[in-house]
């Protein structure tokens, strides 16, 4: 018969710097645009789909308050309104091609976005809406990882997709070590004693006390996003 669907709300993070692709600018549309299409063919499946997206590819905070001298508070706000900038280009192609598109942002923007409410996110959700997250946590010295299996668990979605612009985990860099090995499964504790930097800490240990598995896939392939979303087998899968 036919296989069901493994997730039914799935939490889609994105990375600034996959969001960038190969483009000068610091957003590529042609990655929105794959990833509002592939998004759209899922939604239409039925299954929810809520987005956390970074800002990486405008501003981190860490490390402008290491060479400028901004206090890590400031460069963080600054971080997370880059987040908002990324969401808002991401709404505007998912309403292009007809996905209803809701940014809500972790803290008030109303003139921009709704602010975050849970139930009004989860709302949104059943009514075939796909709901971005935006501003991260809302709080400095945090990440969009955190906010990933923040927003996760609280709308009870039942998987972190991270989508990279690597095929997943290696057991060493792909990039200084040609033999390096893409690995299927991973547990939470190898992520951490390993230091493997699938994300950062706070994240990681997020998933695991919340047993929220998390699959690393690479988003500039074609068709990667849709297989994620609907359970099939694609980079590397975190779990217990
Ligand atoms: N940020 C923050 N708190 C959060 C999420 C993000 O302060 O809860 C800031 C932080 O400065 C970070 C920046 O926003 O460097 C962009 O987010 P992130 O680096 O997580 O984006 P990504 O690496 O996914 O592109």
């Amino acid at each position: 018969g036919k296989q069901p669907f493994r997730w039914r709300r799935v939490l889609l993070k994105v990375s600034g710097e996959a969001l960038a692709g190969d483009h000068a600018q610091n957003i590529d549309p042609k990655v929105t645009m794959a990833i509002a299409s592939e998004v759209a063919a899922v939604t239409r499946l039925g299954i929810e789909v809520a987005i956390v997206v970074g800002g990486g590819n405008i501003f981190r905070g860490a490390s402008w308050a290491g060479i400028s001298g901004l206090d890590r508070s400031s460069a963080d706000y600054i971080g997370m309104l880059a987040t908002v900038m990324n969401s808002i280009f991401l709404q505007a192609t998912m309403e292009s091609i007809g996905i209803p598109t809701r940014v809500q942002t972790a803290f008030r923007m109303s003139e921009v976005a709704e602010p975050y409410i849970r139930r009004r996110a989860v709302r949104h959700l059943e009514k075939g809406r796909v709901v971005i997250f935006a501003a991260g946590t809302g709080n400095p010295f945090f990440s969009t990882d955190t906010a990933a299996a923040l927003r996760c668990a609280e709308i009870n979605a039942e998987v972190v997709l991270k989508a990279t612009n690597v095929d997943g985990v290696y057991d060493d860099d792909p990039r200084l070590n040609p033999n390096a090995h893409l690995l299927d499964t991973l547990t939470y504790n190898e992520v951490t004693t390993k230091d493997l930097s699938v994300m950062d800490m706070t994240a990681i240990t997020l998933c695991q006390e919340n047993n929220i598995p998390v699959v690393v896939f690479n988003l500039s392939k074609p068709g990667n996003i849709s297989k994620a979303i609907k359970g099939e087998r694609v980079g590397t899968l975190i779990g217990s």
